[in-house]
């Protein structure tokens, strides 16, 4: 593999070009980095490529020839073909590599690999029937959370199931989801939920974001924050599951590490992300360069930047059911730093944008978040 740097002007070609796609090519572009961009229909990130491609995921020649055209090959989800990638594993454009996107697209194989590599997750079991469900009910006992080991984001594909009546009330999206591959969870009591962004480059080096809380509703991000919650002690814990992860995967770019706080203060990986992360957008404005930028720099060969927090920052997402409420965002809250990614269609619980505040202290953000405009907004998160 090369230990070339690429330089200004070759190309980065990015698999899909949804927002992460697009921020991800806004970064390489400001370095003077080409962009090149594959989705299966017009997406946002089209308007800030200098090259697109539409094709099928699953189109293994388009797929292929859209990665061999270009200098440095990455993906903004995780959703992607990884079996076509695994084609380019020894070629040098493919730097970033597929171990953990193999690794993150099955929950079964990511939560055995992460208990391999000696980090905590929920207790599982692997559900392929009915009566698998009820063994896997009996062991781990209620609530569990019952999720498609496939294809879940944002909260889809995964059900709760509270107790034996609810067991009955859900048949039919326990059904829709056993008919797939599936994992039934125990029910995680967290405090709170946290998350990484780490990242490495291909010489080994290694730097992690400060860590961030999130407060999720109807199992979507509503809100990232820098919160006082995070001790220094939880902060350098989470640091270093996050580290771990990034080592024994031979990470090369960013990936995002959602945890559970437990009560205790001991933490559980929920789930690894190979890629720029929705919990990590704030970087963008409070730290002196973003989760994007630092995956430019490793996937480019560069030096990676040992991120430092600026100011202590509350990102919010913008969805669908939000957009009406821009025009009163942009009034009572002028200091907002708001990103919309043009994604079209406004749908409910659809990620449209996100809005990132600056504060002064954690005091500060701990007011923001419980006024009545912020806490109004995040109310609206999971009505449909
Ligand atoms: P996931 O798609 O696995 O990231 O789940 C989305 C959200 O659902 C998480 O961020 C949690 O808020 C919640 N959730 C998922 N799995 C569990 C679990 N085993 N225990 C408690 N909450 C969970």
């Amino acid at each position: 593999m090369t230990n070339q740097k690429m330089m200004p002007n070759q190309m980065i070609g990015i698999l899909g070009a949804g927002q992460l796609g697009k921020m991800l090519g806004q970064s390489a572009q400001k370095m003077g980095y080409k962009v090149a961009m594959y989705d299966t229909k017009e997406a946002c990130g089209f308007g800030v490529s200098h090259q697109t491609m539409i094709g099928d995921f699953d189109d293994e020649k388009k797929v292929l020839d859209f990665a061999r055209s270009v200098d440095s090959l990455t993906y903004e989800f995780e959703n992607i073909n990884g079996q076509i990638l695994n084609r380019l594993a020894d070629e040098d454009q493919f730097l970033q590599g597929n171990f953990l996107l193999l690794k993150s697209q099955h929950r079964l194989i990511e939560k055995e690999w992460l208990n391999d590599i000696g980090l905590e997750t929920v207790p599982f079991k692997k559900v392929s029937s009915a009566s698998d469900l009820t063994t896997a009910l009996s062991e781990l006992g209620y609530p569990a959370v019952l999720k498609t080991c496939r294809f879940g984001y944002d909260g889809k594909g995964q059900v709760v199931i509270r107790n034996e009546a609810e067991l009955n009330d859900l048949q039919e999206e326990i059904q829709a989801i056993i008919e797939q591959e599936a994992i039934l969870e125990a029910f995680c009591p967290f405090k709170f939920e946290a998350s990484v962004i780490v990242s490495r480059n291909h010489a080994g080096d290694i730097e992690c974001f400060p860590p961030t809380e999130n407060i999720h509703r109807e199992g979507i991000l509503a809100a990232s924050i820098n919160s006082s919650r995070l001790t220094d002690e939880l902060k350098e814990k989470i640091v270093q599951a996050g580290t771990k992860i990034a080592k024994e995967a031979n990470l090369i770019g960013v990936c995002g590490v959602e945890l559970f706080v437990k009560e205790n203060g001991s933490l559980v990986v929920n789930e690894v992300a190979p890629r720029p992360h929705n919990t990590g957008h704030y970087t963008i404005e409070a730290c002196q360069l973003s989760q994007f930028d630092q995956h430019i720099l490793a996937l480019t060969n560069r030096p990676l930047i040992k991120p430092a927090l600026l100011k202590p920052a509350i990102s919010i997402n913008i969805l669908g059911q939000h957009m009406t409420m821009l025009e009163e965002l942009m009034d009572t809250l002028p200091e907002a730093l708001i990103h919309i990614y043009d994604k079209g269609e406004a749908k409910d619980q659809r990620k449209m944008g996100h809005f990132t505040i600056l504060c002064d202290s954690e005091d500060e953000l701990d007011e923001y978040l419980k006024s009545t405009f912020i806490a109004q907004w995040l109310d609206l998160i999971g009505e449909e």
